[in-house]
């Protein structure tokens, strides 16, 4: 299971971080997704919720306020039409201004405001009507008294009432409270109609709406942490057993196969753990037989290749009596004689594979290193292995860059495994020279060997670390392998720490690199050698143009 990806850190200092780190966590914690989807429309719902109720409430508030004011404000003016309906008829201005004065009186208890005035609807000069009258309300203020409201009034002798919503100035602070102004016409006798406007604050209505809509906002965003907080909590009770099975997905399938889920309760998480619990169980019970198996079938190959292994010597040392007579023998039985001498050969040499590759599976080869000089010790393979290579017509170079400084290996394995490289490259080689160079750094010492013959194709070269594989079973064997080289030499790559890599192109030939490092035990990360042929020094080296060898060299 792939680890999950590590969120980008969050700098509060620096915006250009946020970004990315928010993006981070959407795409790789779901809790993170989860809880924010969940918020955003909470959010959103919540929003709308408190702008549809905070309008409604504004709504019925005003309705409220301005009925009760139109009511308080009809009421006044009624009864001051009676006190100048019920007032002795009045003809000089003295009485009139009376009248009026009384009738004012009586507004302005009823009314209960202080902002009011009246003026007269006539514009024709009056000898005895009494003169206009405000308080508070300056005539020609538009902003309290506007031109429109004004013209509907003095049109209205039909004693209908009109109103308006104003900004009132109810002290020196200058600031405006909200408020409504309600105009209608009052008549007096002998002096014609007066409009009267009553002015009301709603300040009260205006505090109390505020209020209501600061708890409502304030409601809301508690309401949202609430729920940011409750899905998170509750995605982390989710979230925290999910992340436990991964990791203990993780831990099973890095090999250990004895982890298990604790499983709680008996909801869905439960059974989640009861199932891989039980996938588990039967994952290790197959892996266990599989072990099992493979243990009896090495022991099998061990066993049979150490039973075979005295008579296959019985037999040897007779194949090499009557081969070493067979020149008195007649032709035929002589020539059965040789064939029997090199089967039998092949035969032990076969069984001596055998029985290393079960020592290998069943772990119990041992290293026996000592300090060795790998470029004395390729030379010397080289130097053994020439005259098979010149029955082959092929060159083989030394190149020695490094790789003189005692290295601890064990000398024996590296030995069989150049042996076996070199083998295959002279048996593959067409004839052509081969390249083996050697070379160190600070950490490994490796020893690539370069033919430029058959070469192989991907789908082979993925396969030549395969046992008993060959490209062609049909090409004849003249260096007598079995198939089990490269798997070996592979094993003892392993074995040092090291690594056996292995380059190979169709009519190009191949370059295998083995690779071990400078300290046992440490493991190798590249190698002084690069096995591609390309970056290499022995890159078409030396098939047409000299070389320097290792005696060139030394
Ligand atoms: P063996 O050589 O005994 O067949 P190996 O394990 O050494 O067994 O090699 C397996 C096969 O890999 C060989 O049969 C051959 O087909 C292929 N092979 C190995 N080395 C080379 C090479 N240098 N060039 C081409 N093919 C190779």
């Amino acid at each position: 299971m792939s680890q999950a990806a590590r969120p980008a850190r969050i700098t509060l200092r620096r915006p250009a971080t946020w970004l990315p780190a928010i993006r981070a966590q959407w795409i790789t914690s779901l809790r993170f997704r989860t809880t924010f989807i969940t918020v955003a429309a909470t959010a959103l719902a919540i929003a709308v919720t408190c702008v549809f109720t905070a309008l409604a409430i504004h709504n019925n508030l005003f309705s409220t306020s301005r009925d009760e004011v139109l009511g308080q404000a009809q009421r006044a003016v009624i009864a001051a039409q009676d006190v100048i309906d019920t007032a002795e008829v009045a003809t000089d201005g003295a009485a009139l201004q009376q009248v009026l004065f009384d009738a004012r009186r009586e507004l302005t208890t009823q009314a209960a405001t202080s902002y009011y005035a009246y003026f007269r609807v006539d514009d024709e000069a009056s000898a005895i009507a009494p003169p206009d009258f405000s308080f508070l309300l300056e005539e020609g203020d538009d902003a309290i008294l506007s031109e429109g409201l004004r013209e509907r009034v003095r049109s209205s002798d039909d004693g209908s009432q009109w109103w308006q919503s104003v900004g009132l100035q109810i002290d020196d602070s200058g600031d405006a409270v909200p408020g409504i102004v309600v105009g209608q016409q009052l008549e007096v006798q002998n002096a014609g109609a007066y409009e009267v406007y009553l002015a009301y604050s709603l300040e009260e209505a205006d505090r109390t709406l505020r209020f209501v809509q600061g708890i409502l906002w304030v409601t809301g965003i508690v309401l949202v942490v609430l729920v940011a907080a409750i899905s998170w909590f509750v995605l982390r009770t989710v979230a925290q057993p999910i992340l436990e099975a991964s990791r203990t997905s993780e831990r099973f399938a890095a090999g250990d196969f004895e982890v298990r889920l604790p499983v709680r309760g008996k909801d869905e998480l439960a059974a989640l753990g009861r199932s891989f619990n039980a996938m588990a169980d039967s994952i290790e019970a197959q892996i266990t037989e599989l072990a099992e198996l493979s243990q009896v079938q090495q022991r099998f190959v061990s066993d049979v290749s150490h039973e075979l292994r005295t008579p296959l010597t019985t037999i040897r040392l007779a194949s090499e009596m009557l081969n070493d007579r067979r020149s008195e023998f007649d032709e035929s039985t002589a020539r059965a004689a040789e064939l029997l001498h090199t089967q039998v050969a092949r035969f032990e040499q076969l069984l001596t594979d055998l029985l290393e590759i079960s020592r290998y599976d069943a772990g119990s080869v041992q290293l026996e290193l000592e300090p060795t000089n790998l470029a004395q010790l390729a030379e010397d393979v080289a130097d053994s292995m020439r005259d098979v290579a010149g029955r082959h017509g092929s060159e083989l170079r030394v190149v020695a860059p490094g790789g003189y400084s005692p290295v601890d290996v064990d000398p024996r394995r590296v030995r069989r495994v150049l042996r076996n490289l070199i083998g295959n490259a002279i048996e593959h080689g067409e004839g052509r020279p081969i390249v083996i160079t050697i070379d160190s750094d600070a950490h490994a010492v490796a020893v690539g060997v370069r033919d430029y013959g058959l070469g192989m194709s991907p789908e082979q070269a993925a396969r030549v670390f395969d046992r008993f594989w060959r490209a062609d079973p049909s090409r004849k064997r003249t260096l007598g392998g079995t198939g089990l080289g490269l798997a070996i030499a592979l094993g003892d790559a392993k074995l040092h720490g090291g690594a056996l890599e292995l380059w190979s192109e169709p009519g190009r030939g191949s370059h295998f690199v083995l690779t071990v490092p400078r300290v046992p035990g440490q493991s190798v990360t590249r190698s002084p050698i690069p096995v591609e042929p390309n970056g290499g020094a022995v890159e078409e080296l030396g098939v047409t143009e000299p070389i320097r060898t290792g005696e060139d060299l030394a």
